[in-house]
């Protein structure tokens, strides 16, 4: 895409709107960023770098006339594509599309993307860390650490991109094509943001768009509304899998092992045993990212290799401190009902849950279920504290916390030794933290005052 001259405006000064128009910049575009904060609320770094680019600033407002000026509107994923501006944009026919359109317009090396409502990043990690470990040269990014526009604006070498990507970048790509696509899941998320469950649902489905002949789609076969999805292509491929062995499916549980396979006379078994993420929904995260490495044609042995060392990440079921008998986990990631329910699962000790947060829209009545089984108290916080203690009224003992400090607390008190306890809240940190990780990591350090005092 040329865009040398034209003006273009990009809106959201986050990580991925700076990367923007970092890029656009070097490209010759004369480029203005338009950002709701005002100027106090922003990174200071960030000013600096725009300041430092010759970029044009306008925060605390989205000011129409500025989108109405401009030859091509980039959005960050955080901006809804509905507010006014971008809306009398698009009417006058002014192309908007997201930093990751952008990106994947200057890319050349194959797209292998990874979407679904969880597990992307640990999946995108994993195939990240398995390709490497095979030799192959490797972007990762998107969703996940760096923004995919680094990519062709660092004028990096690799031989494949990794790519995570959430369904608000989805919401706003055109020609986005991956040559290999993976949709791990589609459960109730973010219904603060779309007007129903099939709208987002949808907006996940839009990676397989432009896929064609030759590429490969990769779908949970075990998910209610991914086994009805068969993408229409011509010559596009589509593997299933999931925990029990199917006719249609190329990768399943065999014992301790995923066996795996593309052609019915190769089947290759991955052992299990070795591989260190707690529960059964990361073990079927193992289930695509080993069908992408047959399809790429790695050697089995090393996609056993990347299996036997994937350490996971911080914040997602994340191993804390064992005190007196009682383990700390830290899934600060698991900011929706499906997540917090697969989490307590995971176990087979008993759970004290701490959970809480501002809630995203739809219900707890899963998270419910799956506590009055499991959980033998739940320490409830945040701006959702009452609303997720109705759903637990009368099936699940409960008491309400301060802050995360009190919360740690008051789940040692009611734990005993050989119990387990699991920070998943279920609802995003926005009420009290900065980010899940910010959340996550003061849930350790609240752990970390139980052992050491202040
Ligand atoms: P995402 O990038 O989609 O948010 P993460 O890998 O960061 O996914 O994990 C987010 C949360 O979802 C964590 O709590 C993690 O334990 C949980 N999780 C990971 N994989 C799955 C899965 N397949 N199904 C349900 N929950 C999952």
């Amino acid at each position: 895409m040329k865009v040398a001259g034209k003006k273009v405006l990009v809106v959201g000064l986050g990580k991925s709107g700076i990367s923007a128009a970092r890029y656009l910049t070097k490209k010759g575009a004369r480029v203005s960023v338009s950002e709701i904060k005002t100027g106090d609320e922003l990174d200071p770094h960030l000013i600096l770098e725009v300041r430092e680019l010759g970029v044009r600033l306008e925060c605390g407002t989205h000011r129409e006339s500025s989108f109405l000026n401009s030859d091509l509107i980039v959005i960050s994923p955080g901006v809804p594509l509905d507010i006014g501006p971008l809306k009398a944009a698009r009417e006058r026919g002014i192309p908007v599309i997201g930093e990751m359109e952008l990106a994947s317009r200057a890319i050349e090396i194959p797209i292998l993307a990874v979407t679904g409502t969880n597990g992307k990043s640990t999946v995108t990690a994993f195939l990240g860390s398995m390709l490497e470990g095979a030799g192959c040269r490797v972007f990762v990014g998107g969703n996940i650490g760096r923004p995919l526009i680094d990519y062709p604006a660092e004028g990096e070498r690799a031989d494949y991109a990794v790519v995570e990507v959430s369904s608000f970048q989805l919401d706003a790509v055109e020609k986005f094509h991956p040559t290999c696509a993976i949709i791990l899941n589609i459960s109730p998320d973010h219904l603060d943001r779309y007007e129903s469950f099939e709208a987002y649902a949808r907006s996940k489905l839009k990676i397989f768009q432009n896929m064609k002949k030759g590429d490969t789609a990769i779908v949970n076969d075990d998910d209610r509304l991914l086994r009805e999805v068969t993408p229409t292509q011509k010559g596009l491929r589509v593997l299933r899998y999931g925990w029990q062995e199917k006719r249609n499916r190329h990768a399943f549980m065999n014992g301790t092992s995923v066996k795996a396979f593309l052609h019915e006379k190769d089947k290759y078994l991955f052992s299990v045993e070795r591989f260190s993420l707690p529960g059964r929904h990361n073990m079927e995260n193992l289930m695509p990212a080993i069908l992408v490495g047959l399809e790429l044609g790695l050697e089995p042995a090393l996609i056993q290799q990347a299996i036997d060392g994937f350490k996971g990440l911080p914040h997602r079921l994340e191993h804390v401190a064992s005190i007196n008998g009682i383990d700390f986990y830290n899934d600060s990631k698991a900011t929706n009902v499906d997540a917090a329910s697969k989490s307590i699962s995971s176990f087979h000790s008993p759970v004290v849950l701490i959970a809480g947060g501002r809630h995203k829209g739809g219900d707890y009545s899963q998270l419910a279920k799956v506590a009055k089984k499991q959980v033998k108290r739940a320490v409830l916080l945040g701006e959702s504290k009452d609303l997720i203690a109705k759903w637990f009224e009368g099936t699940v003992p409960y008491s309400v916390a301060e802050d995360m400090e009190d919360a740690v607390s008051q789940a040692f008190l009611s734990a005993k030794p050989g119990y387990v306890v699991v920070l998943a809240p279920a609802c995003s940190s926005f009420d009290m933290f900065s980010d899940y990780a910010q959340r996550g990591n003061v849930f350790k350090e609240a752990v970390r005052k139980l052992v050491h005092g202040n």
